[in-house]
Formats: structure tokens, C-alpha cells, sequence
């Protein structure tokens, strides 16, 4: 879908000075490895390129290089919508609608730069002028990669480049375990190391960095496992009083979900965490094999995402959203039951 493109975009890019990049709400490795990545390609062509984030990121993203130049719109929203103003081109990466931006949608939708996208999101909307979409990619990271080769300009990714790519990838897989997998994946993979990511060193800068704290948030979380084996269906609740039991900083319930997926028999998996700032419960869905939980969020939890990866949330109090959400199951179980 890009090849067509393409084209027209080097003639874009050929134009413009100042580019803004946009990652969604509550940026992710992906989210944060593809807008970092693209940041330092365009800088290294002479672009006065900025990232704009909608919010802060997890700790353990702050090493990823380039991290001290992001900008943060709720912390800086005066600068922000003055650099969003003067943009000529706008990326938004790793998202598929503006209303995954929180605050921010309101000045990207006043802007009249010319927009890109680069997501891998089911149901892309149509707010782009180009739109490279591509459900069957691991990661936009991967996109990314592949973005920068149809500007056949692979020569010029640098180990930051490589690194930040190579972390997205990493985490939006799973470390290479989810089905969003393919040969194709570990060739980017591989060809990201030889230009200088150093794996072994962003696996442990993102997973071995845990606080006692957080890995005791991680003990409650277990205690609180739900399973129903009827509907081969686990969940996990954490409440707010229990996050600021445990000096919840944001990014300690990542990858909290899997634990119930990895119970054997268990296909669909899900995590309520209570966000009493916001008044509201934030949702992760997880599924193995054909049980789309992107059609699942956004059918009952105003959410989406992939058919096996998704998130939504809810206004209900916890009680009423894990009532709610075992009431939903039974709808579902010629694709739940065994
Ligand atoms: P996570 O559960 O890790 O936050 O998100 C899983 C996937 O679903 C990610 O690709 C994420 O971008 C997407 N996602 C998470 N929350 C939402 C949401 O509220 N709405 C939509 N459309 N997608 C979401
Ligand atoms: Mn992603």
C-alpha cells in the first residue's frame, strides 16, 4: 500500500523543515522505539524533527536514546501546540484513530500538515493523507524498518536508529514469541543487530530493571487471579488502593496479562486496574488462537486493538465491570468453550 506512495511522500519530505511524531496515549516500547526511530532518521536528513508524546512513559523506556528530547503535551502543552502549529508534516505512529491521543487530538486536528501514518491497528480510521497500514506486522517498529527501505535509505540506520527499532519489536512480540512472528520479523531482526542494536543489552535494560515494589505488585496481582475454566477464561483485578500499596509508577503492570494466558487450557485473558485519578478502569485483553478480543474491546469496552493483543476501559466501578464482564462470556462461547 505504501509503494504507491511513496513517491509522493519523498516529495513531501523533500519540502518540509519542521515534522512533528505522535505516539499514542500511554506510549508503549513500539510506540516510543518507532516515534524515536523515525525522529533520528529525519533529524540525520536535516529535518527539524520533534516527538511529541501524549503523556509520560514507562521508566524502563528512558534509556532508549533520543529519550531526553521528547516532549511531553500534558507537561509542556504551550510549547507542544506551538511546534504542533508550525508542522508541515505530522506523523502518528502506532495508533489507528486521533482519539488515542487524550489532550493532544484537538491541535492535531487543527493542524493543516500534511498527515502520515504508520500502524499495524485493525480498522484504521481515515484521518491521514497517507495511510500505511499493515494488520499482518509484528510491530510499527517493523513498519518503520520497512518505511525507511522503500526511501532506500537502509544505509543510513544507525545503532540509535537500530536500537529503538529493536526495541519496539521486541516488546510489541513478546520477545519474539507472539504469532505476530514471521520470518520476516527475525530478518529485520537480524539485519537491526548487525547495524548495531545490542540485544542482549535491551533485554535486560527493559526487563531486568524491576522494583521490589513492583514485583510485589505482581504477587498481589497473582493473588487476585480469577479463572473460569467454563469459558477458558482467566483475569486478574488491581485495585487502586493496592497500586499505591506498592508505589505504582507507570509501566509496573506491564506484560501483568500474560500470567493468565500462560495457564494452561486458558485462551482469553483479561486485567482491570483501577484508575481512580481518571474514574475509570483500564482493560487489557489477551487471547490465544481465533478469539478476536479487537472485536471483543471494542464491542463492549469502547477499546480495540489486535485480534489477540487489546484494550478498552471502563466507567463502571471495579465490581460492576467484572459482573459486566462475566455476564459478556457466555455470549461468546461457541469461540470460548473447548
Ligand atoms: P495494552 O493492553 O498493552 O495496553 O494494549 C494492547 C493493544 O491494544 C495495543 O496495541 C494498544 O495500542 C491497543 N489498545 C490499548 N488500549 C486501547 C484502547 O483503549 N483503544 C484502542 N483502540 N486500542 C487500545
Ligand atoms: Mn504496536
Amino acid at each position: 500500500m505504501i509503494e504507491q506512495y511513496i513517491l509522493e511522500i519523498t516529495a513531501e519530505l523533500s519540502k518540509a523543515n519542521n515534522i512533528v511524531i505522535v505516539p499514542h496515549k500511554g506510549p508503549d516500547g513500539d510506540a516510543m522505539g518507532s516515534t524515536l526511530a523515525l525522529m533520528h532518521f529525519l533529524k540525520d536528513k536535516g529535518h527539524n524533527a520533534n516527538v511529541i508524546a501524549p503523556n509520560e512513559y514507562p521508566n524502563f523506556l528512558k534509556w532508549l536514546p533520543g529519550n531526553d528530547q521528547v516532549i511531553i503535551y500534558d507537561e509542556s502543552k504551550k510549547l507542544a501546540d506551538d511546534i504542533i502549529e508550525k508542522a508541515e508534516i505530522i506523523f502518528t505512529l502506532d495508533f489507528n484513530d486521533l482519539s488515542r491521543c487524550g489532550d493532544m487530538q484537538q491541535a492535531l486536528e487543527a493542524s493543516e500538515a500534511t498527515f502520515i501514518m504508520i500502524d499495524h491497528h485493525q480498522e484504521p480510521a481515515n484521518y491521514a493523507d497517507y495511510t500505511y497500514s499493515d494488520t499482518s506486522m509484528s510491530s510499527t517498529c517493523e513498519m518503520v524498518y520497512h518505511f525507511i527501505e522503500r526511501l532506500r535509505a537502509k544505509n543510513k540506520i544507525t545503532p540509535e536508529i537500530a536500537s529503538c527499532l529493536y526495541t519496539g519489536i521486541m516488546t510489541d512480540t513478546g520477545s519474539f514469541r507472539f504469532s505476530s512472528t514471521t520470518p520476516n520479523t527475525h530478518r529485520v531482526v537480524a539485519d537491526l543487530i548487525e547495524k548495531g542494536a545490542e540485544n542482549s543489552k535491551i533485554h535486560q535494560d527493559v526487563f531486568d530493571t524491576n522494583s521490589e515494589s513492583r514485583l510485589q505488585l505482581l504477587g498481589v496481582a497473582l493473588q487476585n487471579l480469577k479463572v473460569n475454566r467454563q469459558f477458558r477464561t482467566a483475569y486478574i483485578t488491581i485495585s487502586q488502593e493496592e497500586l499505591d500499596a506498592h508505589n505504582f509508577k507507570k509501566g509496573d503492570t506491564e506484560g501483568f496479562v500474560n500470567y493468565g494466558l500462560s495457564l494452561d487450557g486458558i485462551v482469553f485473558a483479561a486485567i482491570f486496574i483501577e484508575n481512580k485519578q481518571e474514574g475509570i478502569i483500564k482493560i487489557s485483553f489477551r487471547s490465544k488462537g481465533d478469539f478476536s478480543v479487537n472485536t471483543f474491546a471494542r464491542a463492549h469496552f469502547n477499546g480495540g486493538g489486535h485480534n489477540n493483543a487489546a484494550g478498552g476501559r471502563s466507567e463502571m466501578s471495579m465490581n460492576d465491570t467484572i459482573v459486566e464482564f462475566n455476564k459478556l462470556l457466555p455470549e461468546y462461547k461457541e469461540q470460548l468453550q473447548a
